[in-house]
């Protein structure tokens, strides 16, 4: 089995899915006490939200090229961010580094066209739903549309995330708030909606709602576990 470098710990709460998902993945595939090989570095991140919202996406980018640095040179053999948005600083994430990354869009998006659909809705924190580092990578590389909620929508999806999921708070309040914009997504024309956001799952679950989700948190973990085992 191959090592993985997860750069985790935004927040823990969603980290902490990745490690069960993964254990689980390979237990599944490889039987009995089989477990992943991996590595976390968790950050802070209380550091790690305030330059984002300060916009220092660089300084951002530099405390995950640390972390980046460390696995590398604990010996993993690949990397995956366990966020979303941080996705964004990938490229300075991976300054000085020879190792690849599992980038969450990719088997989002191969799960996605594998369900036929090619116009999905995202949650996600503002930064993922405003920016073009996302919506670009599923539209380019993956042929897919990505439709947003409207302002007020994004607010509301934002604020839920950084205010409660990120703290481990789920309140039946916010999954009503977040069915309710799931559905004018799919008014919008959305065949299916991405929690692209990795702490949602923790809120919104397939068993709340008719329309197809793409649980990015899953399908990023899934994807560890095929990367892991692969000769
Ligand atoms: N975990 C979240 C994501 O997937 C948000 C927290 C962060 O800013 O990294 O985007």
């Amino acid at each position: 089995m191959k090592t993985l470098g997860i750069i985790g710990g935004m927040s823990w709460e969603s980290t902490v899915l990745y490690y069960q998902l993964i254990n689980r993945g390979i237990k599944r595939e490889l039987g009995g006490l089989h477990s992943a090989q991996l590595l976390v570095y968790s950050v802070d991140f209380a550091e790690i939200e305030a330059l984002q919202h300060a916009g220092d996406w660089d300084g951002a980018g530099h405390i995950l090229n640390k972390a980046a640095k460390s696995l590398q040179k604990a010996g993993v053999d690949m990397l995956l961010i366990a966020t979303n948005t941080m996705h964004k600083v990938s490229r300075q994430t991976l300054a000085g580094i020879d190792l690849p990354l599992l980038h969450i869009v990719d088997p989002t998006a191969v799960a996605i066209r594998e369900a036929g659909c090619e116009k999905v809705g995202l949650l996600g924190t503002g930064f993922t739903m405003a920016d073009d580092f996302y919506k670009g990578r599923m539209q380019e590389q993956h042929g897919i549309d990505v439709l947003v909620p409207s302002e007020d929508d994004q607010s509301v999806v934002h604020k839920i995330i950084y205010e409660e999921l990120c703290l481990g708070e789920i309140k039946d309040s916010s999954l009503t708030a977040y069915l309710e914009i799931i559905e004018r997504l799919v008014e919008q024309g959305a065949q299916a909606v991405i929690l692209g956001c990795t702490e949602i799952t923790l809120l919104v679950k397939q068993q709340h709602t008719a329309v197809r989700l793409f649980d990015t948190t899953a399908l990023h973990a899934e994807a560890a576990v095929t990367a892991l085992l692969q000769e």
